[in-house]
């Protein structure tokens, strides 16, 4: 049995809204990752089998390794058909916004999602909500966005409804937030529920594999590059810096999509419980965090730079020279070297 965690209210008032509605829009954060496609394509299938007329809208591409997701090729992008996107956003009745927490996390869109008249509904798992929806259902507690997915489906009824597809789309978020069910992921109920969409006749096995095992040989390659050059073990600040520039990404053949998931590799060096991956972008610098135990490395990202997240997974931006976005780095360490150190101490103490 599941707990109920979102209160019924919420769940009555969410059902009434895309009841009432003739358009919905679903859309998620910049940088799509696999909770934000899998949560948006499971709610849209649920809501197409209702005969809704929904589309998913999202801000940019999503990683070569989601384009299988059933439904993916329907996915209108903002940064491919700008006008689509934003006439969709305006026609909808609702919008539900997943997996974010502020409106800014849609990047170009933004002005967009801010002009639609539509009822917006947030349906996430970030801490900290920001006030920009008219129904907010955040849980920070659950794996991932796609897991309140499916409790939001079965608190309205409706777990005789979740379509096959959905299902996949489900697992593949909660798949890919929990890094294979590797973090985040000691909720017994979490296990519950994937043996409900194994019920459903997922391919548990196979949705790995096409998730975790259908990389690019130019990414295998770029990460042979990192782990020998771009990388720097600090054994007295328990942390590793990893610097990728555009230079570096020249010299194999990988899309942008293609350094997901390296932010963790050096999590897997012992004495290692933070990980700072900073990554040359058109026009920004993209700084990737992850830590394990207690380091909460979201409140790093907010306060150097401009970011947030979750407490062991967490990103921002930085605008300006890698030297500089570097020279930061060295300087958020040298603050925060004590309790790294401490929060090393505690999880070996565990
Ligand atoms: P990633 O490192 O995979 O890009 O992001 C990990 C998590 O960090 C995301 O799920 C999101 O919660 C958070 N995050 C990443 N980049 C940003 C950012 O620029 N701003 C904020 N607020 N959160 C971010
Ligand atoms: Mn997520």
């Amino acid at each position: 049995m599941l707990s109920r965690l979102v209160e019924p209210h919420k769940v009555e008032r969410f059902a009434n809204l895309l009841d009432r509605a003739g358009k919905v829009v679903l859309t998620a954060h910049v940088s799509p990752d696999g909770d934000a496609v899998g949560a948006t394509l499971a709610m849209w299938h649920f809501l197409k089998a209702k005969g809704k007329d929904a589309h998913v809208v999202l801000p940019n591409a999503f990683p070569d390794t989601l384009a299988w997701l059933p439904g993916a090729k329907d996915v209108v992008l903002h940064d491919k058909d700008a006008g689509l996107a934003e006439q969709l956003l305006a026609d909808a009745d609702v919008v539900c916004c997943m997996d974010f927490n502020a409106a800014r996390r849609v990047g170009a869109m933004h002005e967009a999602l801010a002009r639609s008249g539509a009822v917006k509904i947030m349906v996430d798992h970030h801490p900290g909500p920001e006030d920009f929806c008219s129904l907010v259902i955040s849980h920070p507690e659950l794996s991932s966005t796609s897991e309140l997915v499916f409790r939001l489906v079965c608190a309205m009824g409706c777990w005789y409804d979740l379509s096959y597809e959905s299902a996949v789309c489900i697992c593949t978020g909660m798949m890919t937030d929990t890094g294979g069910f590797t973090y985040n992921s000691n909720n017994p109920e979490t296990y519950y529920i994937i043996s409900k969409l194994l019920e459903k006749g997922i391919d548990k096995d196979d949705i790995y594999r096409r998730v975790f095992n259908t990389q690019s040989e130019g990414r295998l390659r770029l990460m042979g590059h990192m782990l020998s050059e771009c990388m720097t073990v600090l054994q007295d600040y328990a942390a590793a810096v990893v610097v990728l520039t555009r230079e570096d990404f020249c010299k194999f053949p990988v899309n942008k999509g293609d350094t997901e998931g390296f932010v963790n590799m050096p999590l897997s060096i012992r004495g290692i419980i933070f990980s700072a991956f900073l990554r040359e972008d058109k026009d920004m610098i993209k700084v990737s965090l992850r830590s394990v135990g207690d380091f909460a490395c979201n409140e790093l990202a907010e306060k150097y730079f401009g970011g947030g997240g979750h407490k062991n997974a967490s990103g921002g931006e930085f605008h300006g020279t890698m030297d500089e976005a570097k020279e930061l780095m060295k300087k958020a360490l040298f603050e925060y070297q004590d309790r790294l150190v401490a929060a090393r101490r505690a999880n070996q103490d565990n």
